[in-house]
């Protein structure tokens, strides 16, 4: 019996100081896992993150200069980043469909007959649009245009012209000072899909600037849309869309809708039938 007594007792006795040791160990864990944490709180360092380093761009001298790593588009001299595609898009979903899925478009085209003179470039009325010679996705761009001064215009046929990222989705260009028109048909419209949010305009015969900031669509291996595509633009440096998501490309007649293209396609400048000028166009790939 006595011995069965010492024997649980020394059991006993073996097991507790078991258990306390791991207590301690537990304690001691907890205490260092807390001192840890607060440790980290308190430094600055471990929320530093070193990298990747951004590249070096040098700004233009100006506002509206190309900074070092853009691409000019025009200059002012001629207009040899540009060609003369044969098919436009535009009219209906219908058309620009199948010219997409066709893909006839592409190798198509001849040269420019817009003019260039003192430093601009002028839509030849009916001498068809232009287009980048290179292809493009998501950008920057910027793009200076000026409406002349003719009274005897209105409406939609005041300067109208065009920037077409991708060649797909326009940011309209009109004269909308003092022109009245379906809002989402004037100057900063994505045409006939978003009214710009004010009306930026400077009167005809004045310079005026868009700086857009475009992410082309994105679509899977089997043509479907994961992404759509968005536009920020700022005229006259008012902003006046705001990361807009597009519907689809621009079209004339009908409500738009998604159709699978490369991921880079050309810029287009729109002839409408109007003398409207452009200058210093430049883009940054981003
Ligand atoms: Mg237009």
């Amino acid at each position: 019996m006595l011995r069965s007594i010492i024997l649980f007792w020394f059991l006993s006795n073996k097991i507790r100081k078991e258990m306390i040791n791991k207590c301690l160990c537990l304690l001691v864990m907890v205490v260092f896992a807390n001192n840890l944490a607060f440790c980290q709180v308190k430094d600055p360092k471990l929320t530093e993150v070193w990298y990747p380093e951004p590249s070096v761009v040098t700004p233009g001298n100006t506002l509206t200069a190309a900074p070092s790593d853009a691409i000019i588009l025009f200059d002012g001299k001629d207009l040899s980043k540009w060609h003369k595609p044969k098919y436009a898009y535009g009219g209906t979903m219908q058309e620009t469909a199948e010219i997409l899925t066709a893909k006839i478009n592409y190798p198509e085209f001849s040269a420019p007959e817009w003019i260039v003179e003192n430093g601009e470039m002028i839509v030849k009325p009916g001498g068809g649009a232009i287009e980048t010679k290179q292809h493009f996705g998501d950008v920057q761009l910027h793009i200076e245009w000026l409406s002349p001064k003719d009274e005897g215009k209105e409406g939609q046929f005041y300067s109208n012209s065009g920037v077409f990222l991708m060649g797909l989705y326009e940011v309209q260009v009109l004269n909308s000072y003092d022109n009245k028109t379906y809002p989402n048909g004037q100057a900063g419209a994505l045409y006939k899909q978003a009214i710009p949010l004010v009306n930026a305009s400077l009167p005809p015969d004045t310079w005026q600037k868009y700086d857009i900031i475009f992410n082309a669509p994105r679509f899977d291996s089997d043509g479907k849309l994961t992404k759509t595509a968005t536009i920020t633009v700022f005229h006259n440096g008012v902003l006046i869309q705001n990361n807009t998501e597009l519907k689809g490309p621009t079209i004339y007649i009908g409500p738009p809708y998604y159709v699978a293209h490369p991921p880079k396609m050309p810029l287009i400048l729109q002839d409408h039938g109007d003398k409207v000028r452009f200058r210093n166009i430049w883009l940054r790939e981003l």
